[in-house]
């Protein structure tokens, strides 16, 4: 049989990452309406890990008529039979996939109910005593209710469910430190002022091990702590009945008041248990590729940015959170404008629309630790929409909504400046001149002096890279920046005796959940001429390494081993960038884009002295990675009014917007747009334009770029 190489793909990571199957272990696999091909997949990759697979297929329409008539007898003993084997399993990895939601809408909710308590002993061993993990299945039905293509739903799923989960661990961890140090949580958005605590609960994070996809950190709120109203924003779908505007009021953590567009069914389910009215989780999602809701729990509660509130689990204690959840269990995701955390003094995190930062925690970790079932009963779900904010009213706040890209930073003129200060804060003082909004640099080679005496100091291990890439990062992620391309000085792989690539990694292993980094070789013109030739002749061949930029004096030539270089790393399906048209005029933007073969320009600028390299650039669908502050601080222009920018925009050159080396210019992405409103004079529309042009060049998958660009269509009215 064939089998699609996606689902080996698949097979390996659930055989490999999620269960680590050993030898001689036995598995269950557990198959709801999935192509057997697939089945076939799990099976083949099990015993090439010398397992032992055991097979058992569900068909949806069956499962209904068995449901429709269940008996309490006959599901005792099934119940049984299926503990008797689960018992022999050391792991269980289940596919679900589904023709029709609806499948169970007529089973009668007793029979469900009677179902699902006699089998839970089933369900609580395999938790508790398997290597375990559930997936969902793309189908048709699916698709359609992501409102997508089946083709583009499958590349959506499995890009999810083979992402490289274990990226997403620092950022993870960060996340759930920051959790377990918190008191006070307050939540607020559209309809929602939610506040409680999740003091000594504990939190858990979530990154691949037992669902696919994955991508959460989960606590619990204090049982009586929670006061307030939460308003859900997306059509949900539980026990086969639709529910809308789910609407919830808590007092002393009880549920006193639910409505829906089936109040009486919502307040049926909220009725069918103790502990249905109070919550039993509550979870921050961030899997960076979802970002839009499927419609399905499984996946709406990993969205970039969502928070979800779960109500439903029964037990006397939340410090001490070990029973099993209720079979009243239901969950909705929730898109909140602003979420807040605090703890006494000790920590905080913030929350924006569509993404999430930990930004800084210092408390002590409770020793208590959430114990609780880590499933949600299959087949009990309510999901939720992230909202279509209203346009922000402020000019900052349209600013910081807009999903925005850097795509032109130097990590070594990003150096954060209160790291430095760390090293030696008489050295560096609290406010030097040249961070100064006044200040201009009277030369280049005055300003990469300036660069190079207060980065180098730090920039003197692979770990220094990557301290200072996590601060760099959470400052993007603040500002709602979601992809950053950044590139490193080569040269100073030869100071520190530190490879390219354990460099690489060193920055790409810092980006947090919901935050896209590139990274970027860049060189000086003469580098070749050097100890740099045999790493610059290996450029084509690294991992992790996104392409070349040509940087620093602009006045020297253009050497011609770089044609050769940057012509082998483009081939070689990477990226290329220079410099050009900053310093010198726009012969070398001519250069960069005929010769050197980039559609990458950094700055060009001064491309605006000469309309026909103007058009050539917009002809050929050229990039230009501005950074107007900095052009201006190096009096490239005189002011920002005057820059060329919207004149290159007008010519249908492709600009973008970044901040080049903020240690040197103390500016930032938002601070960017800002200037750009204030100083020159621009629109929302064009800012939004601006944000639309970084995301058409951004390294994306498709679906995501739509999902961005769509996102600022709705900021802009447009
Ligand atoms: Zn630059």
């Amino acid at each position: 049989m064939i089998i699609d190489p996606r689902f080996t793909q698949l097979a390996q990571g659930l055989t490999g990452f999620s269960t680590r199957l050993g030898k001689g272990e036995r598995v269950l696999v557990d198959a709801f309406d999935v192509p057997d091909a697939m089945v076939i997949a799990l099976v083949r990759a099990a015993r090439a890990r010398g397992a032992l697979p055991y097979v058992q297929i569900h068909r949806a329409r069956i499962s209904r008529e068995m449901a429709l008539g269940a008996e309490e007898a006959q599901y005792v003993s099934l119940s049984e039979i299926e503990l008797a084997r689960m018992r022999q399993m050391d792991a269980y990895i289940a596919l679900r996939g589904s023709e029709n939601i609806f499948e169970a809408a007529d089973v009668p909710s007793s029979r469900v109910q009677l179902v699902s308590r006699l089998m839970k002993p089933v369900i609580d061993h395999r938790v508790n005593k398997t290597k375990w993990v559930v997936l969902r299945w793309p189908t048709p039905a699916m698709a359609q209710q992501a409102s997508m293509s089946t083709e583009a739903f499958e590349d959506f799923y499995f890009r999810v469910c083979t992402l490289d989960y274990a990226r997403m661990k620092p950022g993870m961890k960060a996340l759930a430190e920051l959790m377990r140090s918190t008191d006070r949580v307050h939540v607020t958005g559209p309809g929602t002022d939610l506040r409680f605590s999740i003091k000594g609960i504990g939190a858990k994070e979530c990154g691949g091990q037992y669902n696919i996809p994955d991508g959460e950190v989960f606590s619990c709120p204090v049982r009586d702590s929670v006061e307030g109203v939460v308003q859900y924003n997306a059509p949900s779908v539980y026990l086969g009945s639709s529910f809308d505007n789910i609407r919830l009021v808590f007092r002393k953590g009880r549920i006193v008041e639910a409505s829906s567009s089936s109040t009486r069914r919502l307040n049926e389910i909220l009725d069918s248990d103790a502990g249905a009215r109070y919550v039993g989780e509550f979870a921050l999602g961030f899997n960076p590729h979802i970002l839009e809701p499927m419609r399905d729990i499984l996946f709406d509660e990993k969205i970039a940015g969502s928070f979800h509130f779960t109500p439903g689990q029964a037990y006397g204690n939340a410090a001490t959170a070990t029973s099993p959840r209720s079979t009243g269990t239901w969950s909705a995701s929730s898109a909140p404008n602003t979420a807040e955390g605090r703890s006494g003094s000790t920590a905080s995190w913030s929350a924006g629309t569509g993404c999430l930062s930990p930004s800084r925690s210092t408390g002590s970790i409770p020793t208590t630790c959430l114990r609780a079932a880590r499933e949600r009963p299959r087949g009990t779900q309510a999901r939720s929409r992230p909202m279509n904010p209203a346009p922000p009213r402020s000019l900052d706040s349209f600013i910081q909504a807009l999903p925005k890209t850097e795509t032109h930073l130097h990590m070594e003129g990003a150096l954060p400046y209160e790291l430095l200060r760390t090293l030696d804060p008489d050295l560096y003082p609290d406010d030097p001149e040249f961070r100064r909004e006044t200040y201009r640099y009277p030369t280049f080679p005055n300003f990469e002096q300036t660069l190079l005496r207060h980065a180098l100091p730090w920039y003197t291990s692979a770990e220094r890279y990557h301290e200072a890439a996590r601060v760099i990062f959470a400052g993007h992620v603040r500002e709602n920046v979601r992809y950053v391309e950044t590139s490193f000085h080569l040269h100073v792989t030869e100071f520190i005796h530190v490879p390219g690539p354990v460099i690489i990694d060193a920055i790409l292993s810092a980006a947090p959940p919901g935050l896209e980094v590139r990274v970027f070789a860049g060189m000086l013109r003469n580098a070749y001429d050097g100890p740099l030739r045999a790493a610059i002749d290996a450029l084509p061949g690294w991992e992790g390494l996104a392409g070349v930029d040509l940087h620093g004096f602009e006045e020297m030539p253009t050497e011609p081993w770089s044609f050769r270089v940057w012509e082998r790393v483009a081939a070689a399906g990477k990226v290329t960038k220079c410099h050009a048209g900053e310093f010198t005029g726009p012969a070398r933007v001519r250069e960069a884009i005929q010769q050197l073969g980039v559609r990458r320009v950094q700055h060009g600028v001064r491309a605006i002295e000469d309309p026909a390299v103007v058009s050539l650039a917009a002809d050929l669908g050229v990039t230009f990675d501005l950074c107007p502050l900095s052009n201006v601080r190096l009096r490239v222009v005189p002011d920002l009014a005057s820059h060329p920018i919207r004149r290159l925009m007008l010519a249908g050159v492709n600009c973008t917007v970044s901040t080049d080396d903020p240690l040197c210019f103390a500016n930032s992405v938002n601070g960017e747009y800002a200037a750009l409103a204030g100083q020159a004079g621009f629109t929302r529309s064009e800012l939004a334009q601006v944000a639309r042009n970084g995301w058409s060049v951004a390294d994306v998958a498709e679906s995501e770029r739509r999902a961005r660009l769509a996102e600022i269509d709705r900021l802009a009215g447009t």
